[in-house]
């Protein structure tokens, strides 16, 4: 499946934030976005002029697909499904974002970043409700229980997650077998998603 594999610090620096991609660098001076936050490239500095609405729209679109690793064809197909469920697109769109098999297994603090999240995904030490799931875009219903495989409990880089990352898991999802799992209680309201995305002028951009 096909995945962004480019330098990620350059997207914060484009988006003109930290979109926190780098697990624990990215609370340290070591963060470019400490020295260097102008846009990237030879005419970066230029970048700082004031955006236009559709710029501003693009730019917000931008950052939600990369804080959460998603590509343009992916993103923009969920963005149709969020439209054609009931409810606020916004909030569908980033209720599906949030259900992301790779960003529960973020969120419950097993990986320090959403790619380290993927890549326990993807080598299979994820279970969903018992069976293991190796899609990251596999989304989570109401009552699935996601679990590390009795292998990924041992992992250093887990156990060192698990001690060191200061980031309780949301309301949505319920610790158990002392934060080797987590159960989901319900998929998320747009209150309990802690995002800097401004979803509105995601639907913006799409609906003209
Ligand atoms: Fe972004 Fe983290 Fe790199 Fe800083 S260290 S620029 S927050 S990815």
């Amino acid at each position: 499946m096909a995945r962004y594999t480019g330098p990620v610090c350059r997207l914060c620096r484009r988006e003109k934030v930290k979109l926190f991609l780098k697990g624990p660098k990215c609370e340290t001076v070591r963060c470019p976005m400490e020295r260097r936050p102008s846009p990237p490239g030879e005419h970066g500095r230029d970048r700082l002029r004031q955006p236009s609405e559709y710029n501003t729209q693009l730019r917000e679109k931008q950052k939600a697909r990369r804080i959460y690793g998603v590509l343009e064809t992916q993103f923009r197909n969920m963005y149709e499904e969020a439209n054609r469920q009931s409810g606020v697109t916004g909030d569908n769109l980033l209720r599906m974002l949030e259900s992301r098999l790779d960003n529960v297994v973020f969120r419950a603090g097993w990986g320090a970043s959403r790619s380290q999240a993927r890549q326990l995904v993807r080598h299979g030490h994820v279970r969903v409700s018992g069976k293991r799931v190796t899609i990251p875009s596999y989304r989570v219903r109401q009552s699935d229980q996601v679990e590390l495989s009795e292998k990924a409990r041992e992992f250093i880089v887990v156990r060192h997650n698990l001690d060191t990352i200061d980031r309780r898991p949301p309301a949505w999802l319920e610790v158990e077998d002392g934060g080797s799992a987590v159960r989901v209680l319900s998929l998320p309201l747009r209150e309990q998603i802690d995002t800097q995305v401004r979803e509105q002028l995601i639907v913006e951009l799409y609906s003209k």
